[in-house]
């Protein structure tokens, strides 16, 4: 099962999916942004068009990975799933210092993880709308700050009760084999863990560890570097057998709060359009495409148990 905006969908109707993508992002300090900072209607209007464009290329789902206090807006996503007909994921859990509300310092990893938990059984505020996986953050690079490290408990703790992957916001290897060390010595099932933003790292062989222990690798900046660099690291990862463990999206988007008209909007479409075409001439095939695309964001985001 996964969950939408929408609702529950099995496992196989997720269909071609983007695992890391944004519809709006509001990066306003401390937890004080709200729904007040922007028009959801213009949001719906400038957004639309993107999320149209997906559909016209074939994409089903698209996984919205804004999380609380920067602008996770489950009602605005279930109105833009509605009139797009894409299915749409959002999240709970909270990210990194300084976009965190004050009250996250104060408590254990016990009570945040017992919020995100109601969130995942009850839905989020009064919407009514459950999230479909649990989204942090853990490092920008190097060590793990302690409350990031407070974030990863509470988050392993949720995922355990209710079934929910942690896709986790990780620059560089570093910090990412800090993380995994944390996961490893709580027994926690890494096939649960998705490395987001894997692709910071250069060196395959921390990618090989990360994945020999079960970790989900998301390679997911897609267009924001030079094509030919993912082309690369993506092939460099399948020859060491990756597959059923890779992960490609953008992290593109978004409608940027306090920008006038939303700023400028990154496509979501630059994957289909360039990246494969550019795999397939160098010697992938469409049966492996299909896999990182359909069959691994399906098995990483399905709600266990
Ligand atoms: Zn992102």
């Amino acid at each position: 099962m996964i969950q939408t905006v929408l609702g529950p969908i099995s496992d196989n109707q997720l269909g071609r999916a983007l695992p890391h993508e944004h519809v709006l992002v509001g990066f306003v300090p401390d937890g004080r942004l709200t729904r007040a900072d922007y028009d959801t209607d213009e949001v719906t209007r400038v957004m639309l068009p993107h999320l149209k464009a997906l559909k016209a290329q074939g994409v089903h789902a698209l996984v919205e990975c804004t999380p609380a206090f920067l602008g996770r807006d489950p009602e605005l996503l279930a109105g833009l799933s509605r009139i797009s007909g894409l299915h749409i994921l959002t999240n709970t859990g909270y990210y990194q210092a300084p976009y965190l509300a004050p009250f996250v310092y104060e408590r254990t990893a016990r009570q945040l993880a017992d919020a995100w938990v109601l969130e995942a059984r009850e839905g989020i505020g009064e919407s009514g709308i459950k999230p479909g996986f649990i989204k942090i953050a853990l490092s920008n690079g190097g060590p793990l700050p302690p409350i990031q490290r407070t974030i990863l408990q509470a988050a392993m703790m949720a995922s355990e009760e209710t079934g929910l992957a942690v896709m986790a916001h990780t620059i560089g290897g570093e910090a990412a084999l800090e993380a995994l060390g944390i996961m490893r010595a709580a027994n926690f099932d890494c096939t649960r863990f998705i490395w987001t933003h894997a692709d910071s790292e250069a060196d395959t062989a921390v990618h090989r560890r990360m994945a020999q222990a079960g970790c989900w690798l998301s390679v997911d900046s897609i267009g924001w570097r030079p094509l030919q660099e993912h082309a690369d690291l993506v092939l460099a990862l399948l020859s060491h057998g990756l597959e059923g463990q890779l992960l490609l999206s953008h992290d593109a988007g978004w409608y940027h709060v306090g920008e006038p008209g939303g700023g400028e909007v990154k496509p979501f479409t630059v994957l289909f359009h360039q990246l494969v075409p550019l795999l397939l001439a160098r010697g992938l095939d469409q049966a492996a495409v299909d896999r990182l695309t359909i069959a691994n964001p399906a098995r990483a985001l399905a709600q266990k148990g």
